[in-house]
């Protein structure tokens, strides 16, 4: 069973080192080909390196400037403050490579056994998770700042966000990209175009296994009613209903003078935003959850009609496998349309504006592609993601 500890960070609380003093120091960055600092003129060869130069802390303002609407989760900084402590004790450069956060050279290797380490003597496989996910998402930070543009994910040349057109979504619809770490700052995601079109009240990032993103989540779902919640998830396996099935039958009369959207009114749509292999542990930890919360087995699912043909519609590159997220909500705000009771809240422009996001990302993708020179058929190294 799944143990939601209410104070999950509390293994750590034997590391008492100040954030401040990690706050002086800069990272020097190479984008692409293009160096233009002196300093970083050892990784010229090296595309989207970037390289610490010492201890840096994350402010709550850059880590929400990435899409988070949380503080800086405790774990993540706690992750930093032990790399920037690593690298003043190997006297080695915290050096990034590519922009998934991977770690190269020297510090590597030591961080590696590290980490290792701090993996193994974690008790349970909850704290293991934790770790896990805090580190992925720590080290992707590092690893992209400077380099990616902090709302598209982009490289900062390829930014698209001038091209994006932002939508209202209707206030009784509110979205959660449950979000595996590996997934966090992609720049091929689709989840976070849901939050850039919308706004993040809207679409919101839950980060699996990052214990404050997930409380947040729970208290609103919670806030809503278990009536009010579902999952999208394309698993055959999991008992699952059409859209018509379930929600053919609300009503909005009672809610549609209401004031304010304070979440009590809202159906909240789970979208789970990782790859096919990650997607069944995420689906099994929201199970487990809404087990503890509500007492059912089964947490809600809807399956959509849509699915296989928007898919495809959507995949022009083989790496988009089936759970492009993004094709999920679209495919979900089009067939609440079709619904008479949903019929007048514009769902279908909302649905709209979110594949224009899609083209825009693509466009955005194969330019990109094209300007490094490479094919714009990619090879299929997801395939064993697709089941
Ligand atoms: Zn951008």
């Amino acid at each position: 069973m799944l143990v939601i500890p209410s104070r999950p960070l509390s293994f750590i609380s034997s590391f008492n080192f100040p954030l401040q003093q990690f706050c002086s120091k800069t990272i020097i960055t190479c984008m692409d080909s293009s160096i233009t600092n002196s300093a970083a003129n050892n990784c010229s060869r090296e595309p989207n390196k970037v390289v610490s130069s010492g201890e840096v802390g994350i402010s709550v303002e850059e880590w929400r400037g990435w899409g988070p609407t949380s503080t800086v989760p405790s774990m993540v900084t706690q992750v930093i403050v032990d790399l920037n402590l690593l690298e003043e004790n190997v006297d080695a450069h915290m050096v990034f490579r590519g922009n998934h956060g991977k770690l190269s050279g020297d510090f590597k290797v030591q961080e590696d056994k590290k980490h290792r380490a701090k993996y193994q003597s974690l008790s349970d496989s909850e704290q293991k998770l934790q770790f896990f996910s805090a580190r992925q998402i720590a080290c992707r930070v590092l690893g992209s700042r400077g380099y990616l543009c902090q709302k598209c994910w982009l490289a900062s040349g390829d930014c698209m966000c001038s091209k994006l057109i932002t939508c209202p979504l209707w206030n009784r619809v509110r979205f959660w990209l449950y979000m595996h770490p590996k997934d966090f700052l992609r720049q091929n995601n689709t989840g976070k175009l849901l939050w850039q079109v919308f706004g993040v009240q809207a679409a919101t990032l839950c980060l699996y296994g990052i214990a404050e993103h997930e409380e947040m989540m729970w208290d609103a779902l919670k806030l809503a009613g278990k009536d009010k919640v579902w999952c999208l998830y394309p698993n055959k396996n999991a008992p699952a209903s059409s859209v018509k099935d379930s929600m053919a039958g609300l009503s909005f009369a009672h809610v549609e003078n209401h004031p304010e959207a304070d979440g009590t009114h809202s159906l909240n749509f789970v979208l789970i935003d990782g790859t096919w292999s990650n997607s069944g542990a995420m689906f099994s930890r929201l199970k487990e959850r809404y087990k503890l919360m509500w007492g059912e087995e089964e947490i809600p699912c809807i399956t959509l009609n849509a699915g296989a043909s928007m898919m495809h519609k959507l995949r022009p590159q083989p790496s988009w496998d089936r759970t492009c997220t993004a094709a999920a909500a679209i495919g979900l705000l089009d067939e609440l349309h079709d619904l008479p009771n949903f019929v007048s809240y514009g769902l279908d422009k909302q649905a709209k504006a979110i594949e224009d996001a899609v083209e825009v990302l693509l466009e955005a993708l194969t330019a990109r592609r094209l300007r490094m020179g490479r094919s714009i058929t990619r090879k299929q190294r997801h395939n064993h993601d697709i089941v």
